[in-house]
């Protein structure tokens, strides 16, 4: 599925709704987190629409293993490559939005 009607991140991706670019290329789009939970948050979303990672991984694993590359990038120019990654998967792990994507976490230094 490339684009769903109901989906906030597809319309991100289509413009559809403003965010803060940090990232874009041909298989994915990055941008800032409306409520950050670091220094530097942002969310890297694949511009195809899959609901969660495991879907991403088994259909378009090279997508998956991109997304980890760009999280690196970003966190190079934010914090010496130092980052957390997570993909928060089912609505009681906290996820809300059934777009993937990957929170990149980084800007600052982490206790634990
Ligand atoms: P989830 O809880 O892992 O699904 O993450 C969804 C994330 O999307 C949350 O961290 C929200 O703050 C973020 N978010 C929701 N709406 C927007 C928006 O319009 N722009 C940017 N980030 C958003």
């Amino acid at each position: 599925m490339s684009q769903s009607d109901d989906c906030l991140f597809c319309k991100i991706i289509a413009g559809e709704i403003p965010s803060t670019k940090v990232y874009e290329d041909d298989t994915v789009y990055a941008f800032k987190d409306i409520a950050p939970k670091a220094k530097v948050h942002v969310l890297i979303v694949p511009r195809k629409h899959y609901a969660n990672a495991a879907e991403l991984a088994k259909a378009d694993p090279k997508t998956l293993a991109h997304i980890v590359e760009v999280a690196q990038h970003i966190a190079d120019d934010a914090f010496h490559g130092a980052y957390r990654l997570v993909f928060n998967t089912g609505e009681d792990a906290g996820q809300t939005v059934f777009h993937v994507h990957a929170h990149v976490l980084t800007g600052q230094k982490f206790e634990e």
